[in-house]
């Protein structure tokens, strides 16, 4: 093993001594919440009252900004000094993954500390070490490379297929492998808001570093761009912003619709940028709420280039998908909780999968605040709290998926047109529960159930509430599986 260096055992000390008053401060009672959130943290450097820790994943580090931050603030200003400041970097495997993200604590009150504070500007380093803090061509210098605002852990092997995002999640690829030689160019990526659309913009820009790393690669927002626009033009440089974005190979602009009925000029200004790059065969990757079509307020000409390229969707991922999803996020997280577990949140979350990765921050919580293990139980309390306060309606899916499980059938003989005794007998608990739980129609429910009418659903029902009340054996299995999904 390598010699630790001066400053980390300078970080050691410092972050043990933290380490042993947060844990006073804390208290007995918020032992596990320690365990879990703390223990894990390891100390990698102490430079000029910068303390840098390496966390496990970046929604560690979000957790720890959103519920400990005074605590942390006040432990490290004790120990470190009044201008100490924290700074994280996700590193799994001793294997550093992201640029470090740096918190400062100011004599004042705590920061906005939902979105940590990462506002990396522009850097531009003309091709050595030192960053030279603007975006401005510096002349001489040819090759320029451009700190590219990636986000590390946005990759196209953590984004999950599924058919909601497969032309998207292709076309990426493709794109990344050939950028700017294909035909989608600009790649315009549209869809609802948390279901990937800044994840996949993101994962295909690593992997155009990955495929050719001397491209000059730059994500940034709508928002970013309009701002920089607007300095420039305050600055008297905006020639030195255009020259910027020409220089560009790959460029990702996320969420244009933030450009509705406003800031003409800067779309002016991005459309010149775009026909510029769009001649010399560089790559455009633009992202959107809504197709182009749609967008309201945007220059018509900007809108017709949108359309040169490719437009692909991304819509909510089907249950499957989302079980893939939180299983993958659950693995790279290193959490581990019970399948059933995972498949009640899959089932139960199908708006985006934003809510679905809420689902298992707030149940995670809630285990450790509250020392509880995590099981169904709990997983059921939470997406009650969870989801708007109201039980959430049971789906004719879930009921399904549980019934089978229970009975050891598989969905397709359920939903096939087969009269065996075991599989009939399986079908209509699933529609006599279904008509129970949900709020669905006769017929949807039997559409559900292998194109059955209504009829079919009601003799399901009433047979299977007569056998309940008649057989008692067969009323355990019943009320068995009720559990499963009652509150
Ligand atoms: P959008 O930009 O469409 O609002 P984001 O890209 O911010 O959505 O995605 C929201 C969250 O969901 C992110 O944390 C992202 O990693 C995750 N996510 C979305 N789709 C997938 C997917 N297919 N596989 C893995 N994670 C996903
Ligand atoms: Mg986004």
């Amino acid at each position: 093993m390598a010699q630790a260096t001066k400053t980390e055992k300078d970080a050691t000390k410092a972050w043990n001594d933290c380490l042993r008053t947060i844990r006073d401060l804390l208290g007995k009672e918020n032992e596990e919440a320690f365990r879990t959130w703390f223990q894990p943290i390891r100390p990698a450097a102490l430079h000029d009252d910068v303390l840098t820790l390496d966390v496990p994943s970046a929604f560690f580090c979000e957790w720890l900004e959103k519920n400990y931050i005074n605590i942390i603030r006040s432990t490290i200003r004790h120990h470190i000094g009044e201008n100490a400041r924290l700074q994280y970097r996700v590193n799994m495997d001793n294997s550093v993954v992201s640029d470090p993200i740096t918190t400062t604590y100011p004599s004042g009150g705590p920061q906005n500390t939902t979105n940590p504070p990462v506002d990396i500007p522009l850097k531009i380093s003309g091709g050595g070490d030192t960053p030279i803090p603007s975006a401005l061509i510096i002349p001489g210098i040819k090759k320029i490379r451009i700190q590219s605002q990636l986000k590390e852990s946005y990759t196209l092997e953590n984004f999950i297929e599924g058919d909601c995002n497969r032309l998207a999640r292709s076309a990426g690829l493709a794109v990344a492998q050939n950028p700017g030689k294909t035909a989608f160019n600009p790649l315009f990526i549209y869809g609802p808001v948390g279901l990937g659309k800044t994840h996949l913009a993101n994962a295909i820009g690593i992997k155009v570093k990955e495929f050719y790393p001397d491209k000059n690669v730059l994500y940034v927002t709508s928002e970013q761009f309009m701002q920089q626009y607007a300095e420039a033009g305050r600055e008297g440089t905006t020639n030195d912003f255009v020259n910027f974005y020409d220089m560009i190979d790959v460029l990702i602009i996320d969420d244009i619709q933030l450009w509705s009925n406003k800031a003409p000029k800067t779309q002016e200004a991005f459309f010149n940028i775009f026909n510029y790059l769009h001649q010399h065969n560089n790559q455009i990757i633009i992202t959107s709420d809504k197709v182009a079509g749609e967008l309201q307020g945007l220059e018509p000409r900007l809108l017709n280039r949108m359309k040169w390229g490719l437009s692909a969707d991304i819509s909510a991922p089907d249950v499957d998908t989302r079980k893939r999803i939180l299983e993958h996020k659950l693995l790279t997280n290193g959490i581990v909780m019970p399948a059933d577990v995972i498949e009640y949140v899959a089932y139960s979350i199908d708006s985006n999968v934003r809510e679905l990765e809420g689902a298992i921050i707030s149940l995670m919580a809630e285990a450790s605040f509250n020392k509880k293990d995590i099981n169904l139980d709990l997983a059921r309390c939470m997406i009650y709290k969870y989801v708007k306060g109201s039980w959430r309606e049971v789906t004719i899916e879930y009921i399904m998926k549980v019934t089978c499980d229970y009975f050891g059938m598989s969905i397709e003989q359920v939903q096939s047109a087969s009269r065996k005794r075991d599989i009939v007998q399986t079908r209509q608990v699933i529609m006599y529960l279904s008509k129970k739980y949900t709020k669905q129609s006769l017929s949807a429910i039997g559409a559900q159930c292998g194109n059955k009418d209504h009829a079919t659903v009601l003799h399901a029902y009433n047979m299977v509430k007569n056998a309940v009340e008649k057989d008692r054996e067969f009323r355990y299995k019943v009320e068995e599986l009720e559990r499963k999904f009652k509150h």
